[in-house]
């Protein structure tokens, strides 16, 4: 398979920067991600247009009251909402480019969840009572979420999540689930046979059924989080790119952030680097979330033909039930994106085993695809939590620093609710309010652990071992 890599989108893309994109950046092993370096090359970069204005580089020391680190999704919703609703004009700090890392690199499937846990899961995590309480709370980020992509122009689709089974055995736990979905939190959750979903959706020739939820909302997520920029920007909001955070230190309260180009003295800083967050940023983070590389592919425009051998009839985001899950959908224009986890190191992630991964997957699932050209493969790092879930939080009372990370690769949606309930606690807004007393918000994130029993940092060093297991043991399981 080779990938064509002139064959771009005839709309503007943003013009080349200084420094090269580096294909093999790894957080558990660079100090930060560069400085000003050029986009991954996805196709919401090539089809997003130009980046909204920015305020350059930071040039000079400066002295801000809220410092913002990381300008996508997260970063640019918490600054919105500082500013919308609380006042505060944030200055946000990002080392590349707007939005450069997940934001501009994800599937752009907004779904009505945070984190990696099923709704089953959190009540055997925490009982019913909490569980009800958190999904009162991830549908209201599902639903302001809605109400974003309804004002910013980001391709929307509104079409809810088709969850395939991927082989029989898989239907008995999608249906709990389903069940669950309905009895215990109220939703129109529904399973649809194989036959419904060949004839209504797309002839994906591996299901052998799905649970539908309604709520999900397919987006671009560049333009998406450029949206959120402008809206920032408009209200005072500045935002610097080319200015990584390279240094931390805290005198009498004021944090001084080094950057390439000064010094930026904040009396608050909220963190939204999401799976790119340094091991060196603070020691508040070190060793706290595991980057997972996702890998995406989008092929060129499918034939009138092709589309209708596949009978694609709806837009609507899929995913499968396999552990590495495959995530998928047309998108306008025809054309189809897909990707999955499988390769562990940035040194490794350009491995041609992993593009054909996702080929391999492409010919399976819909056959008169078999070979399709790929316009565009892309790579980016998830943060992964070490118990599976966000956090939002500040994590040592006594300092005053917050941040927002952890989403598990569900946080095309949640990070802009995310960012809103960092901006109610930077503000200092989050007093007295009971929802902060959810398990996202009330304790910083975990360090790694053994099977969830033992917590300590000096697994760190061990656990890409462990993750090499366990895709090899995942593996095994979701296909023999
Ligand atoms: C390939 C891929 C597919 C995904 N698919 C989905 C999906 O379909 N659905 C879903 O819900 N989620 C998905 N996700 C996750 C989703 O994209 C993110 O959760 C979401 O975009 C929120 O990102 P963020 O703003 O927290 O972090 P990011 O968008 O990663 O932004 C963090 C920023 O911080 C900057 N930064 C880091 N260190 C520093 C520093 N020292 N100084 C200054 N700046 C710094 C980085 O340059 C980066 O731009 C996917 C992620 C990937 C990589």
């Amino acid at each position: 398979m080779t990938i064509d890599a002139t064959a771009h989108f005839t709309g503007s893309a943003p013009a080349p920067s200084g420094q090269a994109y580096d294909p093999r950046y790894d957080p558990l092993v660079a100090r930060n991600p560069g400085t000003g370096r050029a986009y991954a090359p996805s196709y919401w970069v090539a089809s997003a247009g130009q980046p909204p204005e920015d305020d350059g580089p930071v040039s000079g020391d400066i002295d801000v009251d809220v410092a913002i680190i990381g300008s996508g999704s997260t970063g640019m919703s918490t600054a919105l909402y500082l500013a919308q609703e609380h006042g505060i004009a944030a200055t946000v700090l990002e080392a590349n480019q707007a939005a450069w890392g997940c934001s501009s690199r994800s599937g752009g499937q907004g779904q009505n969840a945070s984190g990696r846990l099923k709704r089953s899961q959190w009540i055997a995590r925490w009982g019913i009572d909490t569980a009800r309480k958190l999904d009162a709370e991830i549908r209201a980020g599902f639903e302001n979420f809605r109400g974003l992509t309804r004002q910013i122009d980001c391709e929307a689709f509104d079409g809810g999540h088709l969850y395939l089974a991927h082989r029989p055995e898989k239907l008995a736990g999608l249906e709990t689930e389903a069940r669950l979905m309905r009895e215990q939190f109220g939703y129109a959750t529904r399973m649809m046979s194989a036959e419904e979903v060949r004839r209504d959706y797309c002839d994906e020739r591996e299901t052998a059924g799905a649970l539908f939820e309604p709520e999900g909302v397919g987006i671009h997520p560049l333009k998406f989080t450029f949206g959120l920029m402008r809206k920032a920007r408009a209200l005072g909001v500045k935002v610097h790119p080319a200015s990584p955070v390279q240094g931390w230190t805290t005198i009498d309260g004021i944090h001084h952030l080094r950057t390439p180009g000064g010094t930026v003295r904040a009396r608050r800083v909220a963190v939204c680097t999401g799976g790119y967050t340094g091991q060196a940023l603070n020691p508040l983070l070190k060793n706290r979330l595991m980057p997972i590389l996702s890998n995406s592919v989008v092929t060129r425009p499918l034939t009138d033909a092709e589309l209708s051998a596949t009978n694609f009839k709806s837009r609507t985001f899929l995913t499968d039930t396999r552990t590495l899950r495959f995530y998928y959908r047309l998108l306008e224009g025809n054309r189809l994106q897909i990707g999955s986890r499988s390769s562990v190191s940035g040194a490794d992630a350009e491995d041609p085993v992993h593009l054909k991964l996702l080929t391999d997957a492409i010919a399976r699932k819909f056959p008169p695809l078999a070979g399709i050209r790929i316009d565009y493969s892309w790579w980016g790092w998830v943060d992964v939590s070490h118990d599976m879930m966000p956090r939002i939080t500040q994590p040592d009372p006594g300092k005053s620093i917050w941040y927002a990370v952890g989403y598990g690769g569900n946080g095309v949606s949640f990070s802009t609710w995310a960012g809103k309930r960092l901006a109610e606690r930077v503000a200092g807004k989050d007093g007295g309010q009971e929802v902060f007393e959810l398990p996202i918000y009330r304790s910083p994130l975990p360090f790694p652990n053994v099977l969830g029993l033992v917590e300590s940092p000096a697994f760190a060093p061990f656990r890409r071992a462990g993750q090499r297991m366990l895709y090899k043991w995942y593996w095994f399981r979701d296909e023999k």
